[in-house]
Formats: structure tokens, sequence, C-alpha cells
């Protein structure tokens, strides 16, 4: 975000509380470029998704950021998951992901001869994408652009002032100070209703409290990551709190199932090994030469999102508060997937509101 929202002609200060970039939700994900297939029509995960994927492919293109366009299969292993197919396929050309096609158990059989199906939808533009790279390169772009970034330093208090805010940090746990800006923008991920919430916002009422929602992942020895080339995923369920445990490539090519969808009430990053079977039951169905010893547990990641169990997907909210009489505030709330591939169509998207406060 500070990439694009920083230039020569103003003072922006990145604040981030860890000692480096990417220790938290930006860490602990698929590394996928998604391409825009299940997200409702014109929102903004769906918009952002579709230009993020493209900007990406041409970002990692030209800084050599490691990428890969795998391609991506959505596999249905029943026919009444076949019409669910035709129906997702809808949706992503509608939101404008570009080269769907569903293909006949035949064809998916020639392109993935492990896998087990009756027919699958092709996503030809997913891929998966080096985020470590692609962080690194936000990092030095926005400190090219004069931007600077303060790690050990954490927002603990935030005040409206006649003309902007007045933001209290803390740094390294031990001396706090203050400063004045006039527009402040909360990218906090898991944190990110607390800033608002410190920020004078009512988060139940404006529907801003966070969920969390784990994912874990497994590892899948065995040398079995040389037995698909695609990112495999199943049909999601209807309200698309995730996406379904899915096989994902990292590009040395491990393979890994994951993530799982678990409500949580605190942040803990533990796999639970007693979850073991239900990946290895999900999987089997599609991919018959996984053996429940091939798993083993890995990582976990926690989503922030604002839909709660139970409740309708929610849409990304990206907002400037002069509404709730915030002006200047720009508030980034629930970015959870497809957050990643977003991230330079969300910059874009930021610096835009920001020029319009300052026009
Ligand atoms: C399991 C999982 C799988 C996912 N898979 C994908 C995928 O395949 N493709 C995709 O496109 N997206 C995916 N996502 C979503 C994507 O990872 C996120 O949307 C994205 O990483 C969010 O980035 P962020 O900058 O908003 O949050 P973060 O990376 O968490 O950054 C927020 C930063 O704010 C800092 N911070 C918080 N509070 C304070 C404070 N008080 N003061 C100072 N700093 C503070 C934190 O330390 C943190 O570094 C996945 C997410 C999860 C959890």
């Amino acid at each position: 975000m500070a990439a694009h929202v920083a230039s020569p002609d103003r003072v922006v200060y990145v604040l981030e509380k860890n000692e480096r970039f990417g220790q938290e939700i930006s860490s602990r994900h698929s590394g996928v470029i998604h391409s825009s297939i299940y997200y409702p029509h014109n929102s903004l995960k769906a918009r952002l998704c579709v230009e993020g994927n493209h900007l990406l492919y041409e970002l990692c293109r030209k800084h050599g950021i490691g990428h890969k366009n795998l391609g991506k299969l959505i596999v249905a292993t029943s026919d009444e998951e076949t019409v669910q197919l035709q129906q997702l396929c809808e949706k992503g050309n509608k939101n404008g992901a570009k080269g769907l096609e569903i293909i006949s158990k035949r064809e998916l059989k020639n392109l993935e001869p492990n896998v087990e199906g009756v027919a699958a939808l092709r996503s030809p533009y997913t891929g998966i994408i080096d985020s470590y790279s692609l962080m690194g390169y936000f990092a030095a772009v926005a400190k090219d652009n004069g931007a600077q970034i303060a790690y050990r330093t954490k927002v603990v208090g935030i005040e409206k002032t006649s003309d902007g805010y007045k933001v209290t940090v803390e740094e390294g746990n031990t001396s706090r100070f203050s400063f004045i800006t006039r527009i402040l923008i909360n990218c906090a991920g898991l944190y990110c209703d607390k800033i608002a919430e410190l920020a004078g916002i009512d988060i139940a009422r404006a529907k801003y409290m966070l969920h969390y929602c784990k994912g874990e992942y497994f590892s899948v020895g065995g040398g079995k990551n040389r037995l698909v080339e695609r990112l495999i995923y199943p049909v999601p369920e209807s309200n698309v709190t995730g996406l379904g445990v899915h096989v994902t490539l990292d590009l040395e090519g491990r393979m890994r199932l994951g993530p799982s969808v678990e409500y949580v009430d605190s942040i803990d990053y533990a796999v639970d090994n007693r979850h073991k079977q239900t990946f290895y039951n999900s999987a089997k169905k599609m991919l018959p030469f996984i053996e429940y010893d091939d798993l083993e547990p890995e990582t976990a990641g926690i989503r922030p999102k604002l839909q709660g169990p139970g409740e309708d997907v929610r849409d990304f909210v990206i907002r400037e508060e002069s509404d709730k009489a915030l002006p200047g505030l720009i508030n980034l709330i629930g970015i959870e997937s497809p957050g990643l591939t977003s991230s330079p169509a969300i910059g874009r998207y930021v610096a835009d509101m920001v020029k319009n406060i300052l026009m």
C-alpha cells in the first residue's frame, strides 16, 4: 500500500509493530494468485482480484519476483457438484476471470491422470507467487518513493484533532511518542478492528468486528508432489467460508493440503494432529494416491473475517470515514483472501482515495 501512496511531495510513515514485515497474515497463506471465481459480482473482492491478478503477473515478470502460472482445477466428484461447477464458471466469467472452461472427465484425466473426478472447472490464470519477495519489492518501492518504515513501532492511541489525528505509538515496548497526521490508513490485518475502535468507531454498530478463522495446512510427503501439476480444489461450500481443503504447490514443488476452516477465539498457529483424518478424508476423494501416513502437520494462518459462522459472505471494507465524522481516516477491514492477489490493486485504490482527500 505504502508503495502506491508514498510520493516525494508528501511525508509517509509506515508503522509496524513487529521487527520485520510479513510476520502475520501475509506469511501464513496459500500463496495463490487467484483469478476471481468465487466472489459476488461487482464486489471489491471480485474487482480488485481481477485487477490484482493482471498487475501481479506483470510485476513478477518485470521485476523478477518468483511465480508460476500453474493453472487450477476445481474438481467435481458427483453430478450434483458438476451443476455447481457450471454456476461457478458463470460467476467467474461475470467477474472477468479469464479463460475459464468446464472440462470433461476424459479431459481431466488427460491433464491430471492422478486426479479423480467427473468434471472440472479449469482456470488457466491461477498461479502461485513468492509473497516474501513481493513484500520486499513493495517495501523497496515505498522507500524509493520517500516512505519511512518504522519497525517495532506499535500504534496504541488515536485521537481526533481539529485537522487530523494525533497518533501515539510505543517504540520497542519502552518509549512512547505522538505525532499528528492529516491522513491515517488502518491496514492492521488481524487488529484492524481494534485500530478502528481506537479511532473512536463503534465497531459493533459499524459491523467492523473481526472473527478469527483459522486455516491449518498439512504437508504431503512420500514423493506425491510429482503426481499433480496444477492447483487442485474441491467444489466450495455455498457460503464460501473457505475454498475447501485444496492442494497447493509452492515454488519448490512442495505439496500441501489446506487451509481448513475453524472459527477460533484467539491467535494460535499450532496445527492439531487430530485433524489429520479430516484432511485425509477430504483429499482422498479427488486424490486417491494420498495415504494417511503421507500427511504431516505443517503450519496455520488466521483469516481476519467479517463473516461470522453461518453468516453470508462479506466484502472487503475499504472506506474513508467522513460519514462517521472521521475525515482522512481510511479503514481496510476484513482483508482476507484474495487479499494477496488484490494487493497491488488495493494499493492503487487507496492511493486514489488519498489523492481525492488532498485535492
Ligand atoms: C489461511 C490463509 C490463506 C490465504 N490464502 C490466500 C491466497 O492463496 N491468495 C490470496 O490472494 N490471499 C490469501 N489469503 C489472504 C492474504 O494472505 C491476506 O489478505 C493478506 O496477507 C493480508 O495482508 P495485510 O497486510 O492486510 O495483513 P498482515 O500481513 O497481517 O499485515 C498487517 C500488519 O499490521 C501490523 N499491525 C497490527 N496492529 C498494529 C499496531 N497496533 N501497530 C503497528 N502495526 C500493527 C501487523 O504486525 C502486521 O504486520 C490467505 C489468508 C489466510 C489466513
